[in-house]
């Protein structure tokens, strides 16, 4: 059953495109009014005009660079000012390929602005607004590689990671406040990232490629489950808790007084 309140409108980041594109789709079917986030104007402009007319829902575009600061202060503002606004999805994101010493600094630096520092503030801000106003959701996209870092660029990899991480901890500070936290860890999944971070999708093996709107709609199964994490492609539901559980184990033994015998 969905979850999200049908009259919370949803800031999505990354709207011009991939994913974000086709959340902006998906949500304003489901009745959302929609505040579109991406830097580039145009594109945006031209998926609310199509929004509105298909939905009838009120789509507004806001331009911004997340990677800048007094932008990402912008929209980090209208989060917290907004009360309309009951949803939001953190998907802006780059990616880089090649090897951590091959990666230029100002390639490292523009990673991390956006798929670390954007995405936490967006979410304090929102985390802020809807546990004050009791409801909300947050839905934060990172990627199957924060499971299986060793399979991409570590800069991306360790992002997602800590996309992970932050939702994971964020839950449990949202989840007695009416506020729902998902983090979905899509797998490859055929948008415009490969070109623009100098990739090509069709070098990946096909049987490991997910279409877009496939991806989103499951995505949005798992928000209306109340999932935690979601992993698209995963066909048992069981594997990821057995992770869960082995993760658990360690909590015992993670922080002790003595070092393990091994080390002394
Ligand atoms: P995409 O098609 O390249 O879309 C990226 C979006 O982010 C675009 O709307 C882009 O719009 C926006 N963006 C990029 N830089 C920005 C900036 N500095 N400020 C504001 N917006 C910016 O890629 P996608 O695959 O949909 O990626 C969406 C998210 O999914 C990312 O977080 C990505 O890491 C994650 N993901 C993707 C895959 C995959 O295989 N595609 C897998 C796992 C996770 P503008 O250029 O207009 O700003």
């Amino acid at each position: 059953m969905p979850n999200l309140s049908a009259t919370a409108t949803a800031l999505i980041t990354g709207a011009s495109s991939g994913i974000g594109a086709v959340y902006a789709e998906r949500l304003a079917a489901r009745g959302h009014d929609l505040l579109l986030v991406a830097r580039n104007r145009q594109r945006l402009e031209a998926l609310a005009a199509g929004l509105m007319t298909k939905y009838g829902v009120n789509v507004e575009v806001l331009s911004a660079d997340l990677g800048e600061p007094a932008d990402l202060a912008q929209v980090e503002q209208r989060l917290r000012s907004d009360e309309a606004i009951g949803v939001l999805v953190n998907n802006a994101g780059i990616a880089l390929h090649g090897t951590l010493a091959d990666t230029k600094p100002e390639h490292i630096d523009a990673l991390v602005a956006l798929n670390i520092v954007a995405v936490t503030r967006l979410a304090s801000a929102a985390a802020m607004r809807f546990s004050n106003t009791g409801r909300g959701t947050i839905i934060n996209i990172a990627s199957v590689v924060a499971l299986a870092p060793e399979m991409f660029n570590a800069v991306y990899s360790a992002s997602k990671a800590y996309v992970l991480s932050l939702s994971q901890t964020l839950h449990g500070e949202l989840k007695d406040k009416g506020v729902q936290v998902q983090v979905v860890l899509p797998g490859v999944t055929r948008t415009e990232i490969f070109e623009r971070s100098g990739l090509d999708v069709t070098q990946i093996d096909p049987q490991m490629v997910m279409e877009v709107g496939e991806m989103v709609d499951a995505a949005l199964s798992g928000l209306d489950q109340k999932e935690l994490v979601t992993i698209p492609s995963l066909p048992q539901a069981m594997d990821w808790q057995a992770y869960i559980k082995a993760r658990d184990a360690l909590g015992p033994n993670l922080s002790r007084s003595s070092a393990a015998a091994r080390y002394k």
